[in-house]
């Protein structure tokens, strides 16, 4: 086992800065007191500026790219060496945390920063992206920044409105970006061996085990469905309970039972029932009609379509018991994205150095690692947040933890001398 590169005070410096540039980007928001920061926004090229001078301090090459991604390349021992690529994004929800994304760029840049410094070059290239847009605030999709490099923007993406009618690219053209040359920001896939993002968890699995620092094996898939169940709506004062078909009280105990099966199951695999509408919807009628939505998501597809199919058998077992009918209609599906084994093996070595032991989780939310992972091996370090809050301003994580994170990173990166 090799020594830990980054000292503890060095990486306590750098942690600092990390720390420090995190709370400067918050200030880049389009409402005062808040973090908002979407896609094409002034703010969003306040903060690629911003991000792209710091990257320059870190001794790198620097471009913003022609979807509106903010890009350093530091080269190798040889120019034009293939890169390793890391990063993740620099939009925000409404109201958003600091560190969900911009951590990731900033310990990216502090890593580049202390072999820039020490005059250490690798046989790869390093390249930072800070992605244009992760979290679809704007325009109601997704992954704009990362399906941007690997090239694959859907048709329609370009003609899609925000809430104020601006298209994708007439924001792209404000930005003084040119729409028929999106393109031009998809990377050849010899360019590039690997794509390696440091995220906050943005759930509680990590603080839970004590520890800062955790591999994640998996992004989870998901599938969402619209479901119905059909009963017959009556008096609420002389039907007998005998002769209902109350559809509230069969979706109730599909709920309650749909809810111990998931619990029993794969410990990562989860179910959730978000919405609930109950028709015609008065106190004196039975429930002649309840709409209601089913998200379910885990780390392996397989396991997850087994889940589903056996909670879809249970309600229709349900609603035949109870003279009801059930529908359901599948409206979202997305696979499950596997990390690459050997980036998990980097990074858990780097991992067990600083810290010890290493944990494996998957991630239950989506990042711009499942779109690069089309083209790309792709790898994410997690770090741990304060009661797994995310997407809300009270989103922390320590100082202490984020010097860990910046020496496994340091030391998986290093893993490619
Ligand atoms: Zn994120």
């Amino acid at each position: 086992m090799s020594a830990v590169l980054m000292t503890v005070t060095d990486a306590q410096v750098a942690a600092q800065q990390v720390m420090s540039r995190c709370d400067s980007l918050a200030e880049i928001s389009e409402t005062a007191g808040q973090l908002t920061r979407v896609y094409l926004s002034p703010e969003h090229l306040r903060a690629n500026q911003q991000v792209g001078e710091w990257m320059r301090d870190a001794g790198m090459r620097v471009w913003q790219d022609s979807v509106g991604n903010i890009c350093g390349r530091y080269e190798g021992v040889v120019p034009g060496a293939p890169a390793l690529l890391l990063g993740s994004h620099l939009d925000t929800v409404r109201n958003a945390g600091r560190y969900d994304g911009m951590l990731g760029v900033l310990t990216a840049i502090e890593t580049v920063r202390y072999l820039y410094q020490r005059e250490i070059r690798l046989p790869v290239a390093l390249e930072i992206v800070g992605f244009g847009d992760e979290e679809g605030t704007r325009f109601g999709i997704t992954l704009l920044g990362s399906r941007g490099v690997t090239g694959t923007w859907p048709d329609g993406w370009l003609s899609r409105p925000d809430a104020e009618g601006i298209t994708v690219a007439q924001a792209l053209q404000s930005s003084g970006l040119d729409a028929d040359a999106i393109a031009q920001a998809a990377r050849p896939a010899r360019d590039i061996i690997a794509y390696l993002e440091l995220h906050i968890e943005q759930g509680p699995c990590l603080e839970q085990a004590g520890l800062a620092l955790g591999v994640v094996t998996a992004i989870n898939g998901a599938r969402r469905l619209n479901c119905t169940f059909i009963g017959q709506a009556g008096h609420a004062g002389t039907v007998p309970m005998s002769q209902r078909q109350d559809a509230l009280a069969a979706a109730a105990v599909w709920m309650a039972e749909a809810e111990q099966i998931t619990k029993a199951s794969d410990p990562y695999l989860v179910a959730t029932f978000g919405t609930l509408q109950c028709l015609p919807g008065a106190a004196n009628v039975i429930p002649g009609e309840v709409r209601l939505t089913l998200d379910i998501r885990g780390p392996e597809d397989n396991a997850l379509d087994a889940l589903l199919q056996r909670l879809l058998i249970l309600a229709h077992d349900i609603a035949h018991l109870r003279g009801c009918d059930f529908t359901s209609d599948e409206y979202y599906r997305i696979a499950a994205t596997g990390c690459d084994a050997q980036l998990q093996q980097r990074l858990s070595a780097a991992v067990e150095q600083v810290q010890g032991t290493t944990l494996l989780l998957p991630s239950g939310a989506g990042h711009d690692a499942i779109a690069i992972a089309e083209r790309w091996p792709v790898g994410m370090l997690f770090v741990r947040c304060r009661g797994g809050i995310s997407h809300h301003p009270d989103e922390s994580v320590m100082m202490e933890d984020v010097a860990l994170a910046l020496q496994a990173l340091l030391q998986t990166v290093l893993s490619y001398r």
